[in-house]
């Protein structure tokens, strides 16, 4: 297993082609934009070897016997599941932003059980082949990019019918070496700091749809790679250190374009090539394999905002007024709501044909549900609380000025007994941890709410509903909603 540094040392081998504002960052490793993604994807690393959180962070490869680190897990039983859930609450508390590494677990564990399906159904090779690529990064504790959202094009058009053949990952090529792909992959989060992407289908699929149908892993540096670096709001402050607000780990992952011009993939890393009929359930599992993180990270993070709230309501001199506690109540309560749900859907979670641990679906999807709404709410008592300075606090170069630095610490002072600079640095913190990217990240990170909405009507068993109000309603049979 690598330790933080090991990883952050094998990145430097990399020639991970990555562009901002036109220009190619060079080295990745050190550069202000990406470093505090690394840093949290670090920590991934780095409880493996923290004898606080070894046993959730460790656990024992199935395939080899051996101590593996977690991110490179398939799960064996609910208690891989709730162990999953309870990691990534703790280290979203020491990061208090994404540490990106769970995209490719829950990639890894969803081919995992779909090859395994498809072998037993059409007689493939494909688990075997998964099989041996997990070997290969549970032997390198490897960073792997979970690759599903392609850029989509018309939303109302499937993947062979947009204008541009290329809105989805396609086929264009295959012989008796490998296949050759092309297309894009949008939002890639923690892309630019991973070894390998294992790409994935980003939906249901129809027979016409054949080509779109891929599953594969290449490393991030392939020849015809190249990343697009995100924005995010107020990135250039990540070359300045207290107005970044959380200099060492940033807001959210990191997120890119990738884009696959001619990408040759070898036979020995396609998971799926064509075989269009089991998209859909790719895609439901690996959905649901995320959502269930949410009330884990997300409840980690918001761990954070509320210490910061209770931080500043006390720097302000505001903390002992009753409103502020029972906001602060209802923060916990939000976020405690959050994790009871990851923790629900672990717990009623089940055993899937290929011996891999699946988390309830209709509950994981509730998870992520309730953080499109919580974390709005959340983050709003915390904005409630902090005070409107939170958007108007001058820089960190204009604090540590020589005239000016003066006045702002006098005039931006709270309660006597703090410095202003812990007043400025937790609003700060807060402005970063409640701000734009971060929200958009809890609306539409592992799917956007609709996406969920679906599920659930999927999942919710409406009929049954139906016939039980139907039964004590006194409804005879014979009449029953179809
Ligand atoms: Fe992991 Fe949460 Fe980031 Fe997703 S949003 S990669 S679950 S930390
Ligand atoms: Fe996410």
């Amino acid at each position: 297993m690598k330790t933080g540094q090991e990883y952050i040392e094998s990145l430097k081998d990399l020639k991970t082609e990555v562009y901002f504002e036109t220009a190619k960052i060079e080295p990745l490793v050190g550069h202000p934009l990406l470093q505090p993604h690394i840093n949290a994807a670090a920590v991934t690393y780095d409880f493996a070897h923290d004898p606080l959180y070894e046993d959730l962070a460790t656990t024992t490869s199935h395939l080899t016997g051996k101590k593996i680190n977690r991110f490179t897990h398939i799960h064996q039983n609910k208690d891989d599941l709730v162990k999953k859930v309870k990691l990534l609450r703790l280290i979203a508390q020491q990061t208090g932003s994404c540490f990106q590494r769970c995209v490719g677990f829950d990639a890894l564990n969803a081919v995992y059980s779909t090859t395994f399906d498809m072998d037993q159904k059409l007689g493939t090779d494909y688990h075997k082949r998964l099989v041996d690529y997990l070997l290969y990064v549970q032997e390198n504790d490897l960073m792997i990019a979970g690759a599903m959202t392609d850029p989509k094009g018309d939303r109302g058009l499937g993947p062979s019918e947009q204008a541009d053949p290329d809105l989805f990952v396609r086929i264009v090529e295959k012989n008796d070496k490998g296949i050759i792909i092309r297309g894009a992959k949008a939002h890639m989060t923690g892309m630019v700091n991973s070894h390998e992407m294992l790409i994935m289908p980003t939906g249901a699929m129809k027979d016409a749809d054949k080509d779109y149908a891929v599953a594969c892993a290449i490393p991030v540096d392939a020849p015809g790679i190249i990343h697009i670096f995100g924005r995010q709001t107020n990135d250039k402050r990540k070359f300045d250190e207290m107005d970044q607000g959380n200099t060492k780990y940033g807001i959210v992952g990191g997120e890119c374009l990738t884009v696959l011009e001619d990408v040759f993939v070898p036979w020995n890393r396609v998971f799926m090539c064509g075989e269009y009929e089991f998209a859909g359930s790719l895609v439901e599992r690996f959905a649901t394999l995320h959502r269930q993180n949410y009330g884990g990270c997300k409840a980690g993070v918001s761990d954070v905002v509320t210490g910061a709230t209770a931080a500043i309501a006390e720097y302000n001199g505001a903390a002992k007024a009753s409103h502020i506690k029972d906001k602060l109540v209802e923060m916990i309560h939000l976020t405690e709501t959050l994790y009871c749900c990851s923790i629900a859907c672990s717990q009623e979670g089940g055993k899937l044909a290929s011996g891999a641990y699946y988390p309830n679906a209709l509950l994981g999807n509730v998870v992520k549900q309730n953080v499109t709404r919580y974390i709005y709410e959340i983050d709003r008592i915390c904005q409630d609380i902090a005070g409107g300075f939170i958007a108007t606090l001058p820089s960190e170069k204009d604090f540590n000025d020589e005239k000016l630095g003066g006045y702002i610490k006098k005039y931006f002072a709270g309660k006597a007994d703090y410095p202003t600079e812990h007043r400025y640095r937790m609003a700060r913190l807060i402005e970063n941890m409640t701000g734009g990217t971060a929200l958009v990240e809890s609306m539409h990170g592992a799917g956007s709410p609709q996406a969920q909405r679906i599920m659930l009507l999927r999942s919710g068993n409406l009929l049954h509903k139906v016939k039980l109000a139907q039964k004590l309603a006194g409804i005879t049979t014979d009449n029953l909603v179809k």
